[in-house]
Parts: structure tokens; C-alpha cells; sequence
């Protein structure tokens, strides 16, 4: 029954929580059965529902209804067997039973005092994330919302320690500061760079070589060329997992640089830096340990809920310089022996993040988790042979972890013959007759300015059949396309 006055009545919470636990359940084991996302046109959700709040309380039963009648159908569904699209955002059933209870608790981490097991778990979980990549212990780890925002964070500080380490030389100046990363980088990472000051103008795309990856010699030229123009070089942040295609740039030589001209070296290893916890892979953070900072987000392929990033900074009076604040208001009698976690970052109010990933890590251990990053590699190299055993598909870049690049080349042997300008058009329409079909999705990118899709995995319950189906899906959209034709379904 609706209440007039808002109250907590206990058994009432209990019968509606069993009853939501029962529709998840369900969810979970059923999503597979809805389109992977909604076809409905723009507007479609908010036409449904009233334009001004309900002036009085409404029943459980209603919001329910309209739940499951309006919402549910307007979603992209990210745990369907046929998204493969973006990095996946996954979750898992111990994290869902871990955000219920942070819900519950409504716990705010902003300090130790406000949740002291909050922070310690935090420290602790994050002490355990240090380990299973192998970072090295000089590296202190914190929780923030997204990657885009430790990136953010990692750009204000390089900001502030070159500007510090400059004094009041002219040099100095914020707006004489210069940052590197190439086009292959997560748009996040430009965008931090702004938001921390850098001039667009003073934001450098380093070249790339033909695996997308940074040339390291191309990064010493633009430092020297900078230097010589009386600019600053600050920072430079190198991806490991780029967004396109998962080129690794090549951390060692970026880090030698860094190191030799005083830049703070960021690395995002969004994606990809949860392979590294497979003894086999941890390749690709080679000469991470030489750098300043790591984001990666266990939100993306390490089962967490989103949102979970692990943010990684080797000298943490650094980040504090930049971000420590101490309002009276906040001050608490154990200040001087505990960390305060709204000092590691912009957020004051914080979520309890520590309790999913502690619940992650518990219940499917390190070894666990290792063999589900595994199983997903195996999928995406199976899935990169058949591509490359296809002569009407061409792989775009080498695959080495759980993405695969492709574009289709036509029917005709290779793409003798056939224009880029042409073959992108047919992509474009490749794609949107899978969309159509409401069974997949997919999403495309730009590798050296040819359009290419992208199909990523990388949730708890893909199967090689889930794979093996959406191969099969991909080459009976291809063959059906009519040549020329703007028509997206398939015929
Ligand atoms: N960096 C890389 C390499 C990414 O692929 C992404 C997102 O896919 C991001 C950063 C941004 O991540 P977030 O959504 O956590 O900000």
C-alpha cells in the first residue's frame, strides 16, 4: 500500500525486495531473449511517461509495471549474449549482491571518519589489486568513479608538479605547459588535458606506427621541437589497450623519455590492464612500473559493477599537493593517522566501491577471475583466425587480446578493385543490418581513417557459442547486402 508520509516499514521493504531479487533472477538468466537494444525512436520513453511528478505516493505495484512496461524495453541491454559492443560494462552476480548492500548501508566514503571500514576496505582491496597486476609497492592505489576522471586527476597533478618543480620561472606558466598522447587515445584523455589546463594548441597527437602504437622517436622529436620554442613538456600518457583496436604503446621507450626529460608518464590501461593479473599477459604492462600513475577499471572486464576504477600513483604527496583540502568542518580527531580518501581526488561525497570488487575478488579468486580473462583471450584469438581466414574480411589490427578488428571486403576475391570510400559505406551499412536484426551489437571505429567494426568480449557468461553465432550473423548480414543499396536491413 502507497503511504501519504514517507516512513520505513521493514516488512514491507522485505517483501518488495524479494520480489525485485526474484525479477533480477530472472533478468539474468533471460536476457538473451530480448533485442540487445531498443528500436525504438528517440523520445519513445519520455512520451510515455507524465510530464510533472505524481502530486501523491504511488504503489510499489505501479512503479513496477511501468518499470518493466516503459523502462526495461528502452535499454541496451550490456549483459545480452550478442553485445559485443564498446569495452563491456559487466557485472556479475556477487557485485549486484554487493551494490544491494551498499545501497542499503548508503555509506559515504568521503573520509575515514564518515566510514572507517569503508576506507580500510578500501585500502585493502586496492593493496590486492597492486599484487595481482604486479605493480611494484612504491605504487599506492584509490578508488575513483571512471577512468576519464583518474585521467583527469593525473593530468591536474603532472600540472601541478611540473609547475611546482618550475618555481616562478616563466617556463613555468600553465599555458607554456605541453602534453602528449596520440589520436589513438581514449578522447578522455585530450579532454583531462584541457580540463587541467593544457592549451588545445599545446595538446600533441604524437604519429603512430602501422600498429597504432606511439613511436617513441616521434615523442622525442615534438618534446624537442617544444623545448626549443621555450615550452614546458609536463605530461604524457600512454595507452595500453587503445579504444580502436588495442594497440599497446610502447611503454619502456615512452618511460625512458619521461624519465630523461622530467614528465609525468600516465598509463591508461582501461580495458586492458585486467589481462595483466594472467601471469602469461602481464607482458603488456611492461614499463608500467616505471611510471607515475595507472588507471585501470575493473568496471570494465574484471566483473564490478560499473562504476570501478583502480587508480594507481607512485608519489602520493604529489597527488595531494594538488587535491588536499581541510575545511574545518570536516576535521576529525584521527586525521593526522588515517587516509582521507576525498583528498585523492575532485569527488568530496564518494560511493562505497571497495565492497563489489572485495565481494568480486572473494568469491571467484584471483585464480578465477585469471581463467575468465583466459577463455575470453582464446575466444578473441579463435574469432581473429576466422576473420583472417576469410578472404571476404580483412582483421584491421593484430588481436592479441579480446577485441577483433574487421571489415568486411566484398564478395569479390579481396578488395581488388574496390575503393576505401566504398568498402566503409558497405561497413556502415554491415553494421546497421546487424543493429537491425536486434540479436548483436556491435560498434565501428577508424583505424588510419578506414572504418572498421569493432567486436568486443568480455562478459561473465559469453560462450564460444555466444561467439561461433555472432561470426555466423556477421557473414549471413555480409552476403545478404544489396550492392549500392542505402536499405540497412537485410534483404
Ligand atoms: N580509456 C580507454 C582506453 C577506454 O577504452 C575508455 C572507455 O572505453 C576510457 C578510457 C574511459 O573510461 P571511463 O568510461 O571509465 O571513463
Amino acid at each position: 500500500m502507497p503511504t501519504e508520509s514517507p516512513r520505513q516499514d521493514a516488512e514491507l521493504f522485505r517483501r518488495q525486495a524479494h520480489e525485485i531479487v526474484d525479477w533480477m533472477a530472472d533478468y539474468l538468466s533471460q536476457v538473451g531473449r530480448r533485442p540487445v537494444q531498443p528500436s525504438a525512436p528517440p523520445g519513445t520513453v519520455r512520451s510515455a511517461l507524465p510530464k510533472s511528478p505524481p502530486p501523491v505516493a504511488e504503489s510499489f505495484e505501479q512503479i513496477m509495471a511501468d518499470f518493466e512496461r516503459v523502462i526495461v524495453p528502452g535499454l541496451t541491454h550490456c549483459g545480452h549474449p550478442g553485445f559485443f559492443a564498446y569495452f563491456p560494462a559487466n557485472n556479475s552476480p556477487p557485485s549486484i549482491l554487493a551494490e544491494m548492500l551498499t545501497a542499503a548501508i548508503g555509506a559515504q566514503c568521503m573520509s575515514w571518519n564518515t566510514s572507517p571500514a569503508a576506507t580500510e576496505l578500501e585500502q585493502v582491496t586496492m593493496e590486492w589489486l597492486r599484487q595481482m597486476l604486479g605493480l611494484s609497492e612504491q605504487f599506492t592505489g584509490v578508488i575513483q568513479d571512471t577512468a576519464s576522471t583518474a585521467t583527469l586527476v593525473a593530468m591536474i597533478t603532472a600540472r601541478d608538479a611540473t609547475l611546482g618543480r618550475e618555481g616562478g620561472k616563466a617556463a613555468g606558466r600553465v599555458d607554456r605547459l605541453t602534453a602528449y598522447t596520440t589520436l589513438e587515445a581514449n578522447h578522455s584523455v585530450p579532454k583531462g588535458m584541457r580540463l587541467a589546463g593544457f592549451r588545445p594548441e599545446h595538446i600533441r597527437m604524437v604519429e603512430t606506427g602501422p600498429e597504432n602504437a606511439m613511436l617513441p622517436g616521434a615523442l622525442q622529436l615534438a618534446i624537442a621541437n617544444d623545448k626549443a620554442a621555450g615550452l614546458t613538456p609536463a605530461a604524457v600518457v600512454a595507452t595500453v589497450g587503445t579504444t580502436g583496436s588495442t594497440a599497446i604503446d610502447p611503454v619502456p621507450a615512452i618511460a625512458g623519455i619521461a624519465g630523461r626529460e622530467g614528465l609525468w608518464l600516465h598509463v591508461d590501461a582501461a580495458w586492458a590492464g585486467s589481462a595483466a593479473i594472467v601471469p602469461e599477459m602481464r607482458w603488456i604492462f611492461a614499463g608500467v612500473e616505471r611510471a607515475d600513475s595507472v588507471v585501470f577499471n575493473p568496471h570494465k572486464w574484471m566483473l564490478v559493477n560499473f562504476d570501478c576504477t583502480a587508480f594507481f600513483v607512485r608519489d602520493t604527496d604529489a597527488l595531494l599537493r594538488s587535491f588536499a583540502t581541510s575545511p574545518v568542518f570536516l576535521k576529525a580527531a584521527y586525521d593526522d593517522r588515517v587516509v582521507n580518501f576525498r583528498d585523492w581526488g575532485i569527488q568530496l561525497g564518494r560511493r562505497f566501491r571497495a565492497l563489489k570488487l572485495w565481494f568480486v575478488i572473494r568469491t571467484y579468486g584471483v585464480q578465477g577471475l585469471q581463467a575468465m580473462i583466459r577463455e575470453h583471450i582464446r575466444l578473441g584469438a579463435l574469432l581473429g583466425r576466422w576473420v583472417r581466414e576469410d578472404p571476404e574480411f580483412e582483421l584491421m589490427a593484430p588481436s592479441p587480446l579480446a577485441l577483433v578488428v574487421f571489415r568486411y571486403l566484398g564478395r569479390e576475391s579481396g578488395n581488388a578493385g574496390r575503393r576505401d570510400g566504398e568498402i566503409d559505406a558497405m561497413n556502415e551499412r554491415l553494421l546497421a543490418a546487424l543493429h537491425a536484426t536486434g540479436k548483436i551489437m556491435l560498434t565501428q571505429t577508424r583505424l588510419k581513417g578506414k572504418y572498421a567494426i569493432r567486436l568486443a568480449l568480455g562478459h561473465l557468461t559469453t560462450t564460444e557459442d555466444d561467439v561461433r553465432k555472432a561470426w555466423q550473423l556477421i557473414k549471413e548480414a555480409a552476403r545478404k547486402l544489396v550492392p549500392g543499396s542505402p536499405d540497412p536491413r537485410i534483404p
